[in-house]
C-alpha cells in the first residue's frame, strides 16, 4: 500500500532546470501534489498549442512518440526520493519508491501510483505496449513484461517494468520529514 500523502518539493519545469554551478535552492511549498482528481478529465491541444506549452525535446517525446537516448536522460541514473508526473498535464504518475535499475538507461518502475492514470496501447506492429498519460494522452514510453531476474531485468513485484522517457515527466524531491515538536 502506498503512502497517500507525499511531501513534495515544487521543482521548476524539466526546460528551466538550474543552471550548472547554480547555488540557487528553490523555494519550498508543501502541498498534495500527488493529488489525482476522482475522474480524470481529458486535456486536447492542438499540436501548435503543445508545441508552445513544450520544449522541442518534450514535443518529439510526448506528441510525437520519440524515444531518448539511453543514458543520455535526465532520470536514468536518479535516485531522489520523490514523485514524477507527465511533462505535458503534471498528472502524478509514479512514485520514486517504486522505480528500480533495469540497466537499461531509462527510468524504469514497477508501477504507476495508480493503475487509472496511464492507458495502453499496442503499438501498430503489434510488438510492444505503448503507455499513454490518461489525460493528455502523451506519449510516456512502453511496458514489458520482463523484470523476472532474467534476460538482465532485475527481478520486481510486478514482474512489469514501465519503461519511461524522462523527457515526458517532471521530477519533485521529497521534502524532508518535519522535525518533531
Ligand atoms: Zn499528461
Amino acid at each position: 500500500m502506498l503512502i497517500a500523502a507525499l511531501a513534495i518539493l515544487i521543482s521548476t519545469p524539466l526546460s528551466l532546470q538550474t543552471t550548472p554551478g547554480s547555488t540557487q535552492t528553490p523555494a519550498l511549498e508543501r502541498k498534495d501534489v500527488d493529488y489525482i482528481p476522482d475522474v480524470i478529465t481529458k486535456i486536447t491541444k492542438t499540436s501548435a498549442e503543445w508545441r508552445k506549452s513544450l520544449s522541442a525535446s518534450q514535443f518529439q517525446i510526448l506528441r510525437q512518440a520519440a524515444t531518448e537516448r539511453a543514458f543520455a536522460n535526465s532520470f536514468w541514473n536518479n535516485h531522489t526520493d520523490g514523485l514524477y508526473s507527465c511533462a505535458g498535464c503534471d498528472l502524478p504518475l509514479f512514485y520514486a519508491s517504486t522505480k528500480f535499475d533495469s540497466g537499461t538507461g531509462w527510468p524504469s518502475f514497477y508501477q504507476p501510483i495508480q493503475k487509472r492514470v496511464v492507458s495502453e496501447r499496442r503499438d501498430p506492429d503489434g510488438e510492444r505496449v505503448e503507455i499513454l498519460c490518461a489525460r493528455c494522452d502523451g506519449h510516456l514510453g512502453h511496458l514489458f513484461d520482463d523484470a523476472n531476474g532474467q534476460f538482465g531485468i532485475p527481478k520486481t513485484p510486478t514482474g512489469l517494468r514501465y519503461c519511461m522517457n524522462s523527457g515526458a515527466m517532471r521530477f519533485r524531491k521529497k521534502l524532508p520529514d518535519r522535525p518533531k515538536p
